[in-house]
């Protein structure tokens, strides 16, 4: 059983295609999102330009069957998950659920931020955008038209430096040209970055080009800033400063996917599941987890939450399932030999 059609749990899926098993895929939403151009649906890119559905991608892979489902528990004693239509046993399950947007307890975050981890999500900040224009062309009081047109990204690592590049050229390309009446000096896109540069964990020539690249576009970065919260009118600074602003844009943390169950496994402080070299649950053989859900250290550091790392982990996750099932045909015992 695999929980996810994301990059872990597909590359998983599609590895164990060869292999003389049968692998049920699970996910809530049933096609596959490429997470990177996310922050392009929210500027201009289409939906479907970023999700392809999980039953094409299978088509023609006979031992692979997928499921439209939500999993709300897991029991690795049992060996069950339990889903929104039931319980269903495994043999071996990766755990590849992904990530999902931390508001580390600031007050009115999670309520008045437009987070940027879902394909709905994408859509719905996109069309924030274009109401917030369409409300600043027919207000009058200049200090709530401002407010109207101010766009406040919380983060500067990589989604909030893409996300508001792409809004800047949005703002200054389409939307000019669609509000001639408009004075688009009153616009204004700041990032909001806790640390002392942008994309952190990133070689410092790049953090700077970045800042550099981001002011060209005009975009205002405020560095070393935190924020206290947020309101459905703007956004207010540990320093106390208030930015007026009706869309405050969420991209400053993440942690693991949860589900009831976590709590019989060790996790990380970002709750993501710990997981050994073999990426097998301490204590648990035969389940695995990949992707961003897996916690493992190299050389002290945390691996990246990124694609090609949830590729690799999907990757290695299958290799050993098809390496266990193999031993065990071969006479030896089930998934803990
Ligand atoms: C806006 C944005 C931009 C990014 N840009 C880049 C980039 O440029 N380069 C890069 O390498 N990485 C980028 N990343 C990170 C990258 O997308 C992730 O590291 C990668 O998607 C992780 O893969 P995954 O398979 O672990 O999780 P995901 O791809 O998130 O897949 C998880 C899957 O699990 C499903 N799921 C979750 N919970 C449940 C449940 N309870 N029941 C059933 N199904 C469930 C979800 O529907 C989803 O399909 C970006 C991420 C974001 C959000």
């Amino acid at each position: 059983m695999i929980v996810g059609a994301g990059f872990a749990g597909l590359w998983a899926a599609r590895g164990l295609a060869l292999s003389p098993v049968d692998v049920l895929l699970i996910d809530r939403n049933n096609y596959h999102l490429f997470l990177p151009l996310l922050y392009q649906v929210a500027a201009e890119l289409e939906a479907e330009d970023i999700a392809c559905p999980v039953r094409s991608i299978l088509r023609g892979v006979p031992n692979v069957k997928f499921i439209l489902s939500e999993v709300r528990r897991i029991d690795p004693d049992a060996r069950e998950v339990e889903t929104d239509g039931g319980r269903i046993p495994f043999d071996y399950l990766v755990l590849a659920a992904g990530s999902t947007s931390h508001f580390f307890g600031i007050p009115g975050a999670p309520e008045h931020s437009f987070p940027l981890k879902t394909l709905s999500e994408g859509v719905a900040l996109r069309n924030r955008i274009l109401r917030s224009f369409e409300r600043a062309a027919r207000e009058s009081d200049p200090g709530r038209r401002i407010a109207a047109l101010t766009f406040v990204i919380v983060g500067g690592g990589a989604t909030g430096v893409e996300f508001s590049g792409a809004l800047a050229e949005l703002i200054h390309g389409p939307l000019r040209k669609d509000f001639p009446f408009l004075d688009f000096r009153e616009t204004r896109v700041v990032v909001i970055e806790a640390k002392d540069g942008l994309l952190p964990g990133m070689p410092d020539t790049l953090r700077r080009y970045a800042l550099k690249k981001l002011a060209r576009k005009g975009i205002e970065v405020r560095l070393g800033t935190t924020v206290r919260g947020v309101t459905e009118n703007g956004i207010r600074l540990e320093d106390g400063t208030f930015i007026p602003s009706e869309t405050t844009v969420w991209t400053a943390g993440v942690r693991g996917e949860t589900f009831g169950g976590n709590e019989r496994v060790t996790l990380s402080p970002d709750r993501r599941v710990k997981v050994m070299p073999s990426l097998e649950l301490p204590g648990y053989p035969g389940i695995f987890a990949a992707g961003d859900l897996a916690y493992f250290e190299e050389a002290g550091k945390p691996l990246p939450l990124m694609a090609p790392v949830a590729i690799q982990m999907g990757e290695t996750a299958d290799g050993r399932i098809a390496g266990c099932v193999q031993y065990a045909a071969d006479g030896a015992l089930g998934p803990a030999a």
